[in-house]
């Protein structure tokens, strides 16, 4: 087994670079900021950036954990590069975006985390393109993510996301240290402290997971008030990661997005290339519209 099973005609993009997409890429390099899309290996970067949408990844490219999922390095982390916020600003100012989606690594070897550039990062947006909409995707913070999201919070994003990525039974092999719990209440914790900001989540799947499994997510995330949900085909990015279980045909994911519309979500995407970060803008500005 080579790792990689053939993949569904569903699953299959266009590959190949338009204008838009090579300037997105000189703009990244030039202001040295690092993208998910990139790192993540994200299927879907021809198209976004041709769109000039990209998820901005902040505090380096080196992660302190290892998901059996993601692409990211593993490792010690160098410094915090003080410039970062400023040049975050002036990409999204460059590149005149509505929407803006800022993730990181897990950080666990800062005393608060990462959440100090974070605040930073959504200042100097502010103060940068006010009329950009923010939305961040935050690690859990593990034992420091009461301060943590207090001082995110107070920063007031539009939307904050973070992932609970699968059922809680498959946590010990896919998300080993992390708590399916802890992150439920983490973003409980973000609706408590502040009910303007829309929170969001979501899960690959693909993994293993059962769809009662799914339902009963759905469930738990909307008991903690989680607003959006995004459901993607988990793709195993190399060899050493976590094998597909299966692949789930389009039907399957429409079917969980009118149960997830039922339960109440406000903004539901689920689709095979559905990643959190995905048409985030344009999904979140039909919202604010209606
Ligand atoms: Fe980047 Fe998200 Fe688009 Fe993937 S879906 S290319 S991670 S913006
Ligand atoms: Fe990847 Fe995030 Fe896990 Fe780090 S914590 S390995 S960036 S999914």
């Amino acid at each position: 087994d080579t790792g990689y099973r053939r993949k569904p005609e569903w699953l299959r993009v266009k590959l190949g670079t338009t204008p838009e997409a090579a300037e997105t890429r000189r703009t990244m390099r030039r202001l040295k900021l690092n993208t998910v899309c990139e790192e993540a290996a994200c299927p879907n970067l021809g198209e976004c950036w041709s769109k000039k949408h990209a998820t901005v990844m902040i505090l380096g490219d080196v992660c302190t954990r290892a998901c059996a999922f993601c692409n990211v390095k593993t490792g010690m982390p160098r410094a915090v590069d003080p410039l970062e916020p400023a040049h975050v600003a002036d990409a999204c100012a460059e590149m005149g975006l509505e929407h803006i989606v800022i993730t990181s690594v897990d950080r666990d070897d800062l005393p608060d985390g990462g959440a100090g550039q974070f605040v930073k990062v959504i200042e100097a947006l502010r103060a940068r393109a006010p009329n950009t909409t923010i939305e961040i995707l935050t690690p859990d913070f593990r034992n420091k993510a009461k301060s943590a999201v207090e001082r995110i919070v107070a920063a007031r994003p539009d939307v904050y996301n973070h992932n609970l990525e699968t059922v809680p039974r498959l946590y010990p092999t896919i998300r080993p240290g992390a708590r399916y719990y802890h992150s439920l209440r983490l973003l409980e914790q973000v609706k408590a402290l502040d009910a303007q900001i829309f929170t969001k989540s979501g899960l690959m799947l693909g993994l293993g997971e059962e769809r009662l499994e799914v339902q009963q997510v759905m469930d738990d995330m909307r008991s903690a008030d989680i607003d959006f949900l995004t459901l993607g085909q988990y793709l195993r990015p190399t060899p050493r990661h976590a094998a597909v279980a299966r692949f789930v045909p389009p039907a399957e994911f429409n079917g969980h997005a009118a149960i997830a519309r039922a339960k109440g979500f406000l903004l539901v995407a689920a689709s095979p290339l559905t990643r959190s970060s995905y048409h985030a803008g344009a999904d979140f500005a039909r919202l604010q519209a209606a």
